[in-house]
């Protein structure tokens, strides 16, 4: 297999081989376009010189067939004295990675065929500039030099000229400036310049294949989620030079604006400049139309090309160009980077132009886009002052004063002020303050931590785990590692989009295409666009999408932004607030009689929640969780209650209640409640609680029949792990159900399910398909229980390491890992449905939002994904373009 191809014999769909930006010149090149002519080493060739010590077997010999080629093509030798041919050497991995890798231009110039360069284009001044500009890339990138003695000793030559403009350096001062970058190179690198030509362009090679593995690349590929081991290919080109003089140029350009997507072309344009002049801001550069004024030959030859590349490609288009004594040369293109905006108006408005089919125009947005353009965001032009950075855990811009506990929350925003809730973690007690916060902010927990998930389901803004905050609940205040104290009542200004956390007040702009969800009648071209690629993705999906959704508010708004039902009610949070201590009776009862008092006042508060959840997804399915957290979210906590009778004992005595109450917290104390008493062992353990849960719902289904409404509720348990677990509880709903219909007269639809989120439950689903009419998938817990992760402790604890060694390369808690965990959902099903060919299966963890996870779900033919309710938008997308990838 070759290792260099020239231009002409690849095209756009080889950048696996060789790379973005030697694909793109091979089809430009064929495209018959001016490129100045060269040779790509391939992808391929940078893995073997990775991978073992050394350039692979053959590569210089092929490099020198090519090299000759060149040669011969072009009339001149690489470094001959008298006329030199001059080379690039470009990087070009198969993703862009703007920046991250090396380039070196002006490859063969020497002492000697500098001269020749300045007789034969009779420009001495271009001639040493292009030297200088050698020593310059070559000292840094291959030999190390740190870019800073070049550029201080460049400004030391323009400071003796009385100048800040590189052009007013003539060509003995530029003669200059190249003796003074040989000394430094000579000092700093212990070595001269190599005057060999060849041997210049072979170094250059294995820099580019070095970059690779820096720092940044590293750093950048992580980011970007760009594999590790793909490597970059290498460009060999044919030097043409922007910095001949004024009547040259380099340049890049947009074939449409990628901030906004509207039509009309973008650029920059710098006259006598070359490479990375236009965008490293040496010298002010103009505009496009200023560059027709300039130079409308070029302008017009630009703008033909721009047009013909936008027609081939079909997508905006991205391009580099110089412009060498008048004539238009093109370097690079590929098709653009744009921002979520941009990629929604200009997949439409190529369709309206006939350039795409609407199913490509769905391909083409992604779900994460469109979160984007739902967020209220920070004004990325106002002045803010970063105090911390966080992760990133529920998306959009919150501004309001610092609040330390969820009572002061609620107080503070029923007078109308804007707080954010500050605690080192939340707990299902926090609810309130939550609720009534614009944002909440935590120095522990991760994404799945109780503040992630609970944040993401209001769809409020939330920044977790930003340790380097010291929250001090009791004293109202939070201090900045190394910095300021922000106390109760500052205003603070958090980024739920990028993690970010500012001390005061930075400006918020709102989301139209919320609006537009919302059913409000918004005039605006993006949101008609959003509004298009949505109603064919419904058009085109299989996969339902329901909401995560615990309160007729959220159902209701889940509702008006598509959903197809809820998927999970979760029941625990209507244990709290005043309920609790009807809770923490039930639970310290002694006797069945006050048991059943705690739960006959429960009854009508419950029946109440789900007569206006299921009144708001009328006609449409809804599935209820029964009661699921650790006890002893329910009770007071250990070591407060233990000082307090402590205390009260060393003062003479301690109320009697307390004392019962502490031995009952004791004895319920566990050490790993995620594994404790939850679920279904909590059901199976408190019979009555289940059975008045059942019974709540199916006489608000009652009462929803008689008022004419069409309820369709689904009881869910949860944490089951054998089947026997749910036939105990299955056998009460039943007996519920008969008392119901014998009381009320009408027997409600509905069916009983569990969800799937212990291993043993997935592995064993076809025993416990013979008693579920449904599954959900629980990936929270089946990720959590998978991989033996804590999911409050692990992210914040040591999943950075992770990252740095691929490990995996993003939390499994967000992007379902497909493997493993997804092994399971995929073995549940299949089991589930030889035992219950109808079975309905539907995943309700956070990854039911997660774009990759829903492609998932689509492919092993789950039924539906359940989501926040701010994410049922973004799974309709998705679910639609999973169908359409594959179409
Ligand atoms: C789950 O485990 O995936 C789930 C949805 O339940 P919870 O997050 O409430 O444990
Ligand atoms: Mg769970």
């Amino acid at each position: 297999m070759a290792l260099v191809f020239d231009f002409h014999q690849g095209n756009k769909d080889q950048k696996d081989l060789l790379g973005g930006k030697g694909a793109n010149l091979a089809e430009m090149t064929n495209l018959g376009l001016p490129v100045p002519p060269g040779f790509t080493i391939s992808t391929e060739a940078c893995r073997g010189y990775l991978a073992g010590d050394g350039m692979p077997e053959g590569l210089a010999e092929e490099v020198d067939v090519h090299l000759a080629r060149l040669e011969e093509a072009m009339g001149r030798r690489l470094g001959a004295a008298e006329d030199p041919l001059l080379v690039s050497v470009r990087s070009g991995a198969k993703f862009s990675m703007p920046g991250m890798m090396e380039t070196v231009l002006n490859i063969g110039l020497n002492d000697e065929s500098v001269a020749g360069l300045a007789r034969q284009s009779g420009n001495e001044r271009f001639a040493q500039d292009s030297y200088r500009r050698l020593l310059q890339m070559f000292g840094a990138t291959v030999l190390h030099v740190g870019g800073e003695h070049f550029s201080a000793a460049l400004d030391e030559a323009k400071r003796a000229k009385g100048s800040d403009d590189d052009l007013d350096l003539d060509a003995d001062d530029l003669r200059q400036v190249v003796t003074v970058f040989q000394e430094i190179i000579e000092k700093q690198a212990g070595r001269p310049f190599p005057q060999d030509p060849r041997e210049q362009m072979e170094l250059a090679i294995r820099a580019v294949f070095d970059s690779w593995n820096t720092d940044r690349a590293r750093l950048y590929r992580r980011q970007e989620r760009i594999p590790e081991d793909l490597g970059t290919a290498v460009n060999v080109q044919a030097m043409v030079f922007g910095n001949f003089g004024m009547d040259s140029g380099s340049g890049v350009a947009f074939t449409r604006d990628p901030a906004s997507g509207n039509q009309g072309v973008y650029g920059d344009y710098l006259q006598n400049a070359q490479g990375e002049d236009v965008v490293a801001g040496i010298r002010n550069t103009v505009s496009l139309a200023d560059f027709e004024d300039i130079d409308p030959t070029s302008y017009a030859d630009l703008l033909a090309i721009m047009a013909r590349l936008e027609r081939h490609y079909r997508d905006m288009c991205d391009i580099e160009f110089t412009v060498e004594r008048g004539k238009l040369w093109m370097l690079q293109t590929r098709v653009g980077k744009r921002t979520p905006e941009a990629a929604f108006r200009i997949a439409i408005h190529m369709v309206d132009e006939g350039l795409i089919e609407m199913d490509e125009a769905v391909r083409r947005v992604t779900g994460d886009q469109l979160a984007q353009l739902m967020f209220p965001r920070f004004d990325e032009r106002a002045e803010r002052t970063l105090l911390a950075t966080g992760m990133n855990a529920s998306p959009g811009a919150a501004v309001g004063k610092a609040v330390f506990d969820s009572d002061t929350a609620v107080e503070w925003a029923e007078r109308g002020e804007d707080v954010i809730l500050v605690r080192k973690e939340t707990n299902p007690d926090d609810l309130r303050g939550m609720v009534a916060a614009r944002g909440i902010l935590t120095s522990r927990g991760g994404k799945t931590s109780h503040a992630a998930v609970v944040a993401r389901g209001m769809g409020r803004t939330c920044v977790c785990g930003a340790e380097a905050l010291d929250v001090d609940a009791g004293a109202r205040e939070f201090r900045v590692r190394d910095g300021e104290t922000v106390r109760e009542g500052d205003v603070i200004s958090i980024d739920g989009t990028t993690g970010e956390v500012f001390a005061g007040e930075v400006p918020v702009s709102d989301a139209l295409v919320v609006r537009h969800f919302e059913g409000e009648k918004v005039d605006d071209d993006l949101v008609d666009a959003v509004g298009r690629v949505m109603a064919h993705a419904d058009g085109a999906r299989r996969l339902r999408v329901r909401a995560n959704a615990d309160t007729p508010d959220d159902a209701a708004r889940a509702r008006r932004f598509g959903a197809q039902g809820i998927g999970l009610c979760r029941t625990e949070h209507m244990f709290l607030g005043e309920r609790r201590a009807l809770v923490e009776q039930l639970i310290v009862a002694e006797d069945e009689e006050s048991q059943h008092a705690a739960l006959d006042e429960l009854l009508p508060l419950q029946r109440q929640d789900f007569t206006e959840i299921l009144e708001a997804m009328d006609g449409l399915p809804v599935t209820i969780r029964l009661i699921d957290p650790p006890l002893h979210e329910f009770l007071p906590d250990y070591t407060e209650l233990s000082v307090k009778v402590a205390l009260a004992e060393q003062d003479g005595g301690a109320d009697q209640r307390d004392i019962r109450l502490l031995e009952h917290v004791r004895r319920l104390h566990e050490q790993n409640p995620m594994l404790g008493m939850r679920g279904v062992r909590l059901g199976i353990q408190i019979p009555g609680l289940f059975a008045m849960q059942a019974r709540a719902i199916l006489e608000a289904s009652a009462d929803r029949l008689e008022a004419g409404g069409r309820p369709l509720p689904e009881i869910m348990i949860p944490l089951v792990a054998s089947v026997r677990e749910l036939d105990v509880v299955k056998h009460d709903i039943l007996g519920v159900a008969e008392e119901v219909e014998e009381q009320r007269g009408v027997r409600p639809e509905f069916t009983v399910g569990t969800m799937i989120e212990l291993p043993r439950a997935a592995f064993l689903a076809d025993r416990i398909a013979g008693s579920a009419e449904f599954f959900s998938f629980g990936t929270n817990d089946l990720t959590q229980m998978a991989w033996g992760f804590s999911r409050d402790d692990v992210e914040a604890a040591f999943f950075s390491r992770y990252f740095d060694h691929g490990i995996f390369d993003v939390s499994p808690f967000e992007s379902l890992d497909q493997l493993g965990v997804g092994g399971m959902v995929e073995m549940g099903t299949e089991k589930g449905r030889h035992t219950r060919p109808d079975l309905k299966v539907g995943i309700c963890g956070e990854h039911g939002g997660d774009p990759r996870s829903i492609h998932f779900f689509d492919r092993v033919g789950l039924d539906y994904v359940s989501c926040s309710p701010f994410r049922v938008p973004v799974a309709r997308l998705e679910a639609g373009r999973s169908v359409l990838a594959r179409r």
